[in-house]
């Protein structure tokens, strides 16, 4: 039976790569490496490791994860359990097959079998592995298994929070700012968010990847020449088959006026073993591409997760982070921090740290802007620039991105937070205190 680090190593050599690595050390016509080396002045030569730190990581045991793997799927290979195929085909989805992994709470308990909660329940067997079976206030846990906390609505919280439909000129292809668009391009993701701002449409079957309705929204990006910036988010784009999405990207791509594509996932956080070789050759052929990767907790920085991100950023693909501020679950300096630094190993260059959008029966989830502003607080200056993300809230009607800086805040009325977005237009957030 394979191990997960016997089939990694076979991916590609540690001997290959240090090929590469002596064939650029010393490019035709320069000073010879060998007449530096004996130079008195010349350094000593360094130690070169068998192979790149991020490659060793995943050569350690994941004993929690094994275990899990040999408690709950008894039979399943390593081989299988890396198929992110069978990851999704065995999504935990019912409370029974939940309730036999983990001890339940009255309130989880509630919110499983009780009717009125419309974000569906999944989770991958990988993402449950990171969950122990007790504790229901574990970070990873509180993200994906709902509570009875859903099911309040409090003032000011809105199913659409964002205004997105009413910003649709085509069924799932939003178009807020002038020069780039949001295109939904279906609707199921791996693992379900409880959080997910659009939560009224992810996993209800409404937003199919259907070459009709792609087209439509292809369409409208082509004749539109002001678009140079498409945003590929869902539902989780990266769960199309390969032959479907490079599809999609081929077709962007003959379009001379999108400059940019870009890619919001949770797939390297809930499902890595989707990044596979194949599909990141794939991807690297429609260069210039981005992605925006979600993570909101520092255990989410696993070493399948470390390697998923590696093949992407080897790939030259620019990989961001968007976080969403959450209370309980990263809403303190440290974790913030902790998270903010697992990103940046990874190669993933924090980029939004979002105040959570008010939807729906999120109000379990908020903090206080005041809060999210002392965390950056407790950022700035406490570690490099390049670890603190811009803290932004996604104005409430479609006002866009506003940056959470001081100058941005004109002040409250009532519970409402009153805002000044990029057209120096005014917006509404119903702060919690
Ligand atoms: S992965 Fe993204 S779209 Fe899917 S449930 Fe989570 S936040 Fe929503």
């Amino acid at each position: 039976m394979p191990q997960t680090s016997e089939l990694c190593e076979k991916e590609e050599p540690p001997s290959s790569l240090c090929g590469i690595l002596e064939a650029e050390e010393e490019p035709p016509g320069s000073l010879r490496a060998s007449a530096l080396l004996h130079h008195p002045l010349s350094f000593p030569a360094p130690t070169i490791l068998p192979f790149p730190l991020h490659r060793r990581k995943i050569a350690l045991k994941d004993a929690r994860t094994r275990q899990f793997r040999r408690k709950f799927f008894p039979g399943i290979s390593a081989r299988e359990w890396n198929d992110w195929h069978w990851q999704v085909a065995n999504r935990i989805r019912t409370p029974e097959r939940l309730r036999s992994m983990l001890t339940l709470s009255a309130e989880e308990e509630q919110a499983l079998t009780q009717d009125g909660i419309k974000l569906p329940f999944a989770v991958t067997p990988y993402y449950l592995s990171l969950i122990p079976a007790e504790g229901p206030q574990h970070p990873l846990r509180r993200a994906v298994v709902p509570t009875i906390g859903e099911l309040h609505k409090r003032q000011g919280e809105e199913d659409d929070p964002l205004g997105e439909e009413s910003q649709s000129p085509v069924h799932g292809l939003v178009h807020r700012y002038p020069d780039r668009v949001l295109f939904l391009v279906h609707d199921f993701c791996s693992t379900y968010c409880r959080y997910c701002t659009r939560s009224r449409v992810v996993g209800h079957g409404s937003l199919n990847a259907n070459q009709i309705r792609l087209e439509q929204a292809i369409q409208y990006i082509s004749k539109t020449p002001t678009i140079r910036d498409v945003l590929l988010s869902g539902g989780d784009p990266l769960l199309l088959s390969d032959n479907k999405l490079e599809w999609l990207l081929a077709r962007l791509r003959l379009i001379p006026h999108v400059e940019v594509i870009r890619i919001g996932t949770k797939i390297p956080a809930v499902l890595p073993q989707r990044v596979t070789p194949k599909l990141v050759r794939m991807l690297r052929r429609y260069h210039p591409l981005w992605m925006s990767l979600h993570f909101m907790h520092p255990d989410e920085c696993t070493p399948e997760t470390t390697r998923a991100c590696a093949m992407l950023a080897d790939a030259g693909i620019p990989l961001g982070s968007q976080t969403v501020l959450l209370k309980g679950i990263n809403d303190d300096v440290d974790t913030m921090k902790q998270l903010m630094h697992g990103l940046m190993k990874m190669r993933v260059r924090p980029y939004y740290l979002y105040q959570c959008d008010p939807i729906t029966g999120s109000s379990h989830f908020r903090t206080s802007v005041a809060k999210g502003l002392e965390i950056i607080q407790g950022l700035r200056g406490h570690t490099s620039g390049y670890a603190v993300p811009n803290y932004v809230i996604d104005a409430p009607g479609g006002g866009g991105k506003i940056p959470l800086l001081p100058e941005s805040v004109l002040g409250r009325n009532g519970d409402d937070l009153l805002l000044r977005n990029y057209e120096q237009r005014c917006f509404r957030y119903p702060d919690i205190m």
